[in-house]
């Protein structure tokens, strides 16, 4: 029982609630070998000729870079993020339709703000992003869980979802979708079915809303076409510096449809005013002076070892009834357990034990008891990831035997 309960709203007390949220805090734990955090590897940064920059920007830009900015965000800022979605696989998202967000959270929650009334449906891949999840409960909203595949969405199954939810008479305010290296599947959803969702939403009159922190971080061939690509006019589409430079400046952005933009970026002014100017020149500059596809290329092939030595250290020590999926890119590893596995329990076990990860109860809408976790592996190195999936051997062991 909160001591100060009274003061709360409803939705403030749910979020505080969350039995998932503290695992965030205990992964900084420095004697636990933490598979917790979506953190991503920052050391191998070009840092000298960023301090440069960042000295720079204040040195010779100091009015500028820390003065307030327009609402949309830098129009430098708007083009270094159509660079930045043209690698994405959008090569001609135009900067007029871009608006600037502190992270892609913050379009997320912009998203909410602009299309979403209390009560409405947001449909999600389960299971689905968990800061996306806070977001919708937050706003009051429903999301509702579509069954996925190890590829991601099925559309036919969500033609299901979205054909029964409008025979309840049901708004939906738009579809939630990761479909590249998802958080925390790491599902790849294929070019055709981009096509079949685009399409079903289309049907039914349902937006989407994109979101590719990931894209980029492909370990074998190209990112695949994003969904709005072919789609502009309905979708949004959420990028962000996060995974490709730094989570720590806080930019993102959404590729709004031009029907929507007026409405969107009057939401995002009315929550944050703007992204950070100088957190915008910073990114502009990294993208513009430095070699920013090759850092990608890099930290690429890092997380690529990573996650596979995490996948072959946990088929070599788990139980052989544990389903691993080996990541084709992003930073998650996903696992499934027998049915009737508590890893929530497990989670407490794993950490008495030295490691920790996050259970899949964080990832989804649907209550009950959930038998997947996950661990990431971008932000640890291999012996020590190794070292992970051996102390959580026995616990997981234990409880399949059970
Ligand atoms: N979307 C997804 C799918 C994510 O995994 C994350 C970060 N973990 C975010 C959005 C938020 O990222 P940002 O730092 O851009 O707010």
């Amino acid at each position: 029982m909160h001591p100060r309960r009274e003061l709360l709203a409803q939705r403030a007390l749910g979020v505080t609630q969350s039995a998932v949220r503290d695992v965030f805090d205990i992964a900084m734990d420095p004697n636990l070998v933490s598979l917790a955090g979506g953190n991503p590897w920052l050391a191998d940064l070009p840092l000298e000729e960023l301090s440069r920059i960042a000295a720079d920007l204040v040195a010779q830009h100091g009015t500028e870079s820390l003065q307030y900015g327009p609402g949309q965000g830098l129009e430098e800022m708007r083009q270094a993020a159509a660079a930045v979605m043209a690698a994405d696989g959008i090569p001609d998202a135009d900067p007029e339709l871009v608006v600037i967000t502190p992270g892609s959270q913050a379009a997320i929650d912009t998203a909410c703000r602009t299309f979403a009334n209390p009560g409405d449906v947001v449909v999600v891949e389960d299971p689905t992003f968990v800061g996306a999840l806070t977001t919708f409960n937050t706003w009051e909203l429903d999301p509702v869980a579509t069954p996925t595949d190890e590829q991601g969405l099925v559309p036919s199954e969500l033609d299901a979802t979205l054909t029964a939810l409008a025979a309840e008479g049901r708004r939906v305010a738009f579809l939630y979708t990761i479909p590249s290296f998802a958080n925390p599947s790491g599902a790849l959803l294929p070019e055709e079915r981009r096509e079949e969702v685009a399409a079903v939403c289309k049907r039914h009159g349902v937006l989407i809303v994109e979101d590719n922190p990931y894209g980029q971080i492909a370990f074998d061939g190209d990112p695949l076409t994003p969904i709005a690509a072919k789609h502009r006019d309905n979708v949004v589409y959420l990028g962000t510096m996060s995974k490709i430079f730094s989570p720590g400046v806080r930019i993102g952005w959404a590729l709004v449809p031009s029907a929507l933009k007026r409405e969107f970026y009057l939401g995002a002014e009315s929550a944050f005013i703007h992204a950070s100017t100088y957190s915008q020149m910073l990114s502009t500059a990294f993208v513009t002076q430095l070699d920013w596809q090759g850092h990608v290329r890099a930290v690429t092939g890092l997380y690529k070892e990573r996650a596979e030595a995490l996948a072959s250290a946990v088929r070599e020590h788990w139980d052989p009834a544990v389903d691993v999926i080996t990541p084709r890119g992003g930073f998650f590893l996903w696992a499934t357990l027998p049915q009737g596995v508590n890893t929530l329990e497990l989670m407490h076990r794993g950490i008495e034990a030295g490691a920790v990860f996050v259970p899949g109860a964080a990832f989804t809408p649907v209550d009950g008891i959930h038998s997947t976790l996950r661990l990431a592996y971008p932000f640890v190195e291999s012996e020590k990831l190794v070292e992970g999936a051996r102390r959580l051997a026995p616990v997981v062991n234990e409880a399949v035997a059970a």
